[in-house]
């Protein structure tokens, strides 16, 4: 039997800031990895590679997407089916919408797929295929089987493999699918993690989490484990990791060198509001310093249009990721994704305009704003990535980039 695996991409902002990202997706590797050896099995990613095929040989097609990928996902559902193929849907949008993903397939899996994924595919060779797979508790981490390292083509994400190391968070951020989707916040044992990748060769890596240091002590037992390993990695975590100098050092000794973090508004208000009020906005400055110390780079999205944004959120936005040198900033209009809190509570109040999941990408208000129009979201997000990517600006954040993370000596400033 033959599997097809595609990870569906449509074009724009959201895919070009997901390529940018560049790691291999958790959601098809995870299915590959659970998928058995006697099954061929073919992977295609679209986000960082080409756009799958018109005409496909597959028994079966098991599809991912993102919401706004969700009609792209939908175009090649019904392309295959037209072609006799039996398709899944799987992944976030489709867990949160399941009844919506099966106008366009013949089987959902719902939440984390491996555990339900071999008795899908027994079913569907027994001829017996069920409308709905739904995995109701958090998956055991400790019976991941490895990522198909051998068989990864890592090009299409300039060399970085992926290894995951934990899922889920300990917080509930109101726009936010993690914690909706993973419930519970999980580890991986480090010494699973540490053979993994041992056996990949692996040199440059993400460490797959949605919060590295949710859980400090494992974080700690990680990166010291990672010490002798001699690999370079980056992931995400909240910047709260400054806090704990001793956590940083063994971070950065064992190669972390890039953070991904959601710092998200200078705006106080809104991060409480949003549940994120631990990220202490006054620190940030001092945070990136340190990080910046140890050789770190940190990127966070910056987000408008939380209910507590007035209108001039977007200079204050630029003059703030100016002050704190953040390396890399990637702005976007903050989107309510179905499945989150903000969904739910925009959808009550009646402000979600409209259904068009392929406008949900960032730089769309796809709900009423609260303390200006959807008109006057959009021109702000525009203004501010105009600002933000000047000419000047970005030399001038080049040079900051180099001299803070030890690129150049300062003695030349
Ligand atoms: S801290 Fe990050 S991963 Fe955790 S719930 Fe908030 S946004 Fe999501």
């Amino acid at each position: 039997m033959k599997v097809t695996l595609i990870k569906a991409s449509a074009s724009g902002a959201f895919k070009d800031y997901k390529a940018y990202m560049g790691a291999p997706p958790q959601s098809v590797y995870s299915l590959a990895a659970a998928t058995p050896e006697y099954i061929e099995l073919d992977i295609i990613d679209e986000t960082s590679d080409k756009p799958a095929p018109i005409k496909l040989e597959s028994d079966l097609v098991a599809i991912f997407m993102s919401t706004p990928d969700a009609m792209r996902g939908y175009e090649l559902a019904d392309r295959y089916r037209a072609q006799n193929i039996s398709v899944v849907f799987g992944g976030l949008h489709a867990s949160f919408l399941p009844d919506e993903a099966l106008i366009h397939s013949d089987a959902v899996l719902i939440g984390e797929a491996e555990a339900i994924w071999p008795h899908l595919l027994d079913d569907f060779e027994q001829g017996r295929l069920q409308a709905k797979y739904e995995q109701s508790s958090p998956s055991d981490l400790a019976k991941l089987h490895r990522y198909p390292h051998e068989y990864m083509d890592l090009a299409p994400y300039q060399g970085l493999g992926s290894v995951v190391v934990s899922r889920g968070c300990k917080f509930h951020c109101s726009y936010c699918t993690v914690h909706r989707f993973f419930h519970e916040f999980r580890t991986r044992p480090v010494g699973q993690i540490v053979d993994e990748i041992r056996s990949s060769g692996l040199e440059y890596i993400e460490l797959h989490a949605d919060n590295l240091v949710a859980d400090r002590e494992f974080a700690f037992e990680l990166f010291e484990a990672l010490k002798p390993l001699n690999i370079q990695w980056l992931a995400e975590a909240t910047i709260n990791i400054a806090e704990h100098d001793d956590l940083l050092e063994a971070a950065a000794e064992s190669g972390l060198f890039y953070l991904l973090s959601g710092i998200e508004t200078p705006s106080h208000a809104a991060l409480k509001a949003a549940g994120k009020g631990f990220i202490r906005v006054d620190r940030t400055k001092d945070y990136i310093r340190k990080l910046h110390e140890y050789g770190i780079a940190v990127d966070s999205a910056m987000l408008f249009g939380f209910d507590e944004h007035s209108p001039d959120i977007f200079e204050e936005t630029l003059a703030f990721v100016d002050d704190v040198e953040l390396d890399v900033c990637h702005s976007v209009i903050v989107t309510p994704y179905p499945g989150t809190l903000l969904y739910n509570q925009l959808n009550e109040q009646n402000r979600i305009l409209h259904q068009d999941w392929s406008r949900y990408d960032g730089t769309n208000a796809v709900f009423v704003p609260n303390q200006m129009t959807a008109h006057e979201l959009e021109d702000g997000l525009n203004w501010f990535h105009e600002h933000y990517n000047s000419l000047g600006r970005g030399l001038k954040r080049r040079f900051t980039k180099a001299r803070n993370l030890g690129w150049i000596n300062s003695s030349y400033m």
